[in-house]
């Protein structure tokens, strides 16, 4: 089986379980723009099925889910060029999921550390959807036979998953249907911590605004929300090695660094010496740059919910033509009947 007898074709999703963040953006949305202005197929999908696996009040759940294709759009995905849709509108994602459930093995499912990070100490109560949560993702994936899928470091291991469950089913059923993916992570904003807490990763569903930096935020709010960052009170140093063991440090640097498309290392070259009074409200200066005008479209576009249901229902039928012949092989190389 190799991995490069499948036509590239990059597929990622984001749950609509809450705003959109900067992490969000620099770790997930701006990668996929980039990914679809190279040429490459690209399927960008709101995975509203994943962000039910936690409770989501239903209005809201609408709500985010116009928000996420907003930020997209917004931020450069063209629905004409990629296929820009909701997960819940091909039922396929649902069906091939059920599939690998039955191909993963608990073992491998015990081994993910997100469910254990966010199940907390009442891991008891959370939902079997929320454990089953990496096995529906693999479906996400290679129901389009994905061969690329840009991710926060945070996926890596799901994404490792998902090779698992491709090479399982091609060796239980003696096939090369199902590529080996290969997870896509680069670029300096691969993992935006929090900024109250640089141990632990910006999230949308985190407990404190004041934790994160929303893609709508507006100037104030931002430049607020830096300015209370928590760090250390030494200046940023002149090397990037100094900033190891100064997580919250290297933070601000790294999102620097990818807002402004360029290097941590360049970012320390120039403002090596600086204190945080001085590096702060320049941080601030280029987030609000960088957002104010994608967050301006956003909002328009959400002014015209219809047209956003439009793009998502326009693209979801793409997305079906691409699936349902490779979910019915799928069935047909299972042994599962269809008359
Ligand atoms: P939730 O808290 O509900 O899990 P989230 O902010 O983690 O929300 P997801 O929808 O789980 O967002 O992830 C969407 C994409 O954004 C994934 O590719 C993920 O790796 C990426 N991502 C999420 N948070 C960060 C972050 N802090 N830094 C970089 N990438 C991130
Ligand atoms: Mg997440």
């Amino acid at each position: 089986m190799t991995e490069t007898a499948f036509a590239p074709r990059v597929f990622s999703g984001i749950k609509p379980s809450g705003g959109l963040t900067l992490g969000n953006y620099l770790g997930a949305i701006k990668r996929f723009v980039e990914s679809q202005n190279a040429g490459t197929e690209s399927m960008f999908c709101v995975v509203d099925m994943h962000a039910i696996t936690v409770w989501q009040d239903p209005v809201e759940l609408r709500r985010a889910t116009r928000e996420v294709a907003a930020g997209y759009i917004a931020s450069g995905i063209d629905p004409e060029r990629a296929i820009l849709f909701n997960q819940s509108q091909v039922s396929q994602h649902a069906e091939l999921g059920w599939i690998f459930n039955c191909v993963a093995r608990l073992g491998w499912m015990n081994r993910m550390t997100q469910f254990k990070e966010k199940a907390g100490k009442n891991a008891e109560k959370q939902s079997l959807g929320l454990y089953a949560y990496p096995s529906l993702m693999a479906a996400d994936i290679l129901l389009y036979h994905a061969t690329h899928v840009p991710v926060g470091e945070d996926q890596k291991q799901h994404v490792e998953l998902t090779r698992d469950i491709a090479a399982k089913f091609n060796h239980d059923y003696g096939v090369d249907f199902f590529p080996l993916t290969s997870p896509v992570i680069d670029g300096p904003a691969t993992r935006v911590m929090n900024l109250r807490d640089g141990t632990k990763k910006m999230s949308k569903s985190g407990e404190s605004d004041m934790e994160r930096i929303n893609m709508t935020d507006d100037a104030d709010t931002i430049a607020k929300k830096f300015k209370k960052a928590r760090t250390d009170p030494a200046p940023l140093p002149e090397t990037l090695e100094a900033l190891k063991d100064r997580p919250e440090a290297r933070n601000l640097v790294d999102i620097y660094a990818a807002l402004s498309d360029t290097t941590a290392e360049t970012v320390i070259a120039e403002h090596g010496g600086a204190g945080w009074g001085q590096f702060k409200p320049a941080l601030a200066d280029l987030a609000v740059e960088r957002l104010a005008p994608i967050a301006t479209e956003m909002r328009r576009l959400m002014d015209e919910p219809a047209e956003i249901d439009r793009i998502l229902g326009r693209g979801a039928e793409r997305a079906r033509e691409i699936a349902a012949p490779i979910l019915s092989r799928t069935y047909e190389i299972v042994g599962l009947i269809r008359s």
